[in-house]
């Protein structure tokens, strides 16, 4: 952040999309406390914030009567939270644009902070309307983004608020700077070997992300769901397992593809397999191209297991996205939990590791061994986009 924030009015947009219980009491505030170290910095250097965020769907979750569920999706319920950990005044307006918004910011003293009502309570927000963005612009000296994880959305506050700001006057926060510099440590001359794991339910999800890996892997691993789609490209028996036929050409393709760039592409060589998607079904384990009829499979089987950590532990470079099986099943977790191990012990031995895009950050988060992986993201579905090396709006919008 290679701005002067002193006597400024800095225009954060954060990601303050936190659940709340039945009490609007916050049950997660992970995702606050990481813009923390921005916020603080800002009023440190001398500056004032002002914080925009939204909070939940609420143009998607009307009440009854179509009107906004104000008091559901109100930001004012993180007020006392913020002012606690801030140990400053923390104002809050209930409009992110208008009169009032423009009087509170216009008042604001260094180290003062106001936070803006939701800005999805706009149409406008989700349809980035410029002249929305424009009265947003209006309320800061200076605009930082640190929500990458809404940084794949064109929206208002969070791409084109920036066009207002001169590139002197626009930076990207700490989050989302660290998201960025450790997705591009993947993406951009990378220690080899680099092994790139892909997991989850959907090949039609995680296509474009393969395609991608095969420009740096040496070794692409294939667990989930989405394996047996694969196995089904190869003719392989799948019983009832989850399968895409609508994308077994495509599986095709990128196997042919693989071959022909030298990148090995390893599918789990047996599976654990339920006779039912239930936590309690009956389990067999089978060849993952032998799945007798009645069987689906559901996690993959010890031998694969085995020989995907092997890989793993003597690679110097790792991306994780996706979970090997239905790990939300304590059955059907433990080729996850292998290969989470796994991962911890490389980065251990001092390999780069980095986990994101999805329900395999999850699976990291319940093994507890987030601190054993070099970075994992919190970015979710704009941390998938950037990997597949999509240009994110949000980034752009900084940059240009
Ligand atoms: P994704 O969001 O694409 O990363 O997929 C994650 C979901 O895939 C999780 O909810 C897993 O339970 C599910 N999943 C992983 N492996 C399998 C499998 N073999 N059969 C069915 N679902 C699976």
């Amino acid at each position: 952040m290679n701005i002067n924030f002193k006597g400024k009015r800095a225009l954060i947009r954060v990601d303050f999309n936190v659940p709340l219980d039945q009490e609007y009491r916050i049950t997660d505030d992970t995702r606050i406390r990481e813009a923390l170290p921005t916020i603080r910095y800002i009023l440190d250097a001398g500056g004032s914030v002002i914080l925009m965020s939204h909070l939940g769907r609420p143009l998607q979750k009307l009440n009854a009567d179509g009107s906004i569920n104000r008091e559901k999706f109100t930001l004012k319920h993180l007020v006392a939270y913020l002012r606690r950990k801030l140990k400053t005044r923390v104002y809050f307006v209930d409009d992110c644009v208008g009169k009032k918004a423009r009087a509170k910011a216009a008042a604001l003293q260094p180290g003062q902070v106001l936070l803006l009502e939701n800005t999805r309570f706009h149409p406008e927000e989700e349809k980035g309307d410029p002249e929305f963005a424009r009265q947003l612009a209006q309320l800061g000296d200076v605009y930082v983004n640190d929500a990458f994880g809404t940084a794949h959305r064109a929206h208002a506050s969070t791409a084109v608020v920036a066009q207002y700001f001169s590139p002197e006057n626009k930076c990207f926060g700490f989050l989302m700077q660290r998201e960025i510099e450790n997705a591009d440590r993947v993406l951009k001359d990378p220690a080899h070997p680099v092994t790139c794991i892909v997991g989850g339910a959907k090949v039609s999800d995680k296509i474009v992300l393969l395609e991608r890996f095969l420009q740096f892997a040496d070794a692409i691993v294939i667990g989930g769901a989405m394996a047996y789609t694969f196995f089904l490209a190869k003719r392989g028996a799948v019983g009832k397992s989850l399968v895409e036929p609508d994308r077994v050409k495509s599986a095709r393709e990128f196997l042919k593809k693989a071959k022909a760039s030298g990148v090995k592409v390893m599918l789990p060589k047996d599976s654990v397999c339920g006779d039912r998607f239930a936590a309690d079904a009956a389990i067999q384990v089978h060849r993952s191209d032998q799945i007798p009829d009645g069987w689906m499979g559901l996690d993959i089987g010890p031998s694969a297991s085995k020989s995907f950590a092997r890989v793993i532990r003597q690679s110097k470079t790792i991306v994780w996205n996706g979970p090997m099986g239905v790990f939300e099943m304590a059955p059907f977790a433990e080729g996850t939990k292998a290969i989470a191990r796994a991962v911890a012990r490389a980065t251990a031995k001092g390999a780069f590791s980095m986990v994101g895009g999805g329900d395999s950050v999850a699976a990291v988060n319940q093994l507890k061994l987030a601190k054993k992986i070099s970075f994992v993201s919190t970015g979710g579905g704009a941390m998938l986009e950037y990997l597949e090396g999509r240009e994110l709006p949000g980034i752009a919008a900084i940059r240009s």
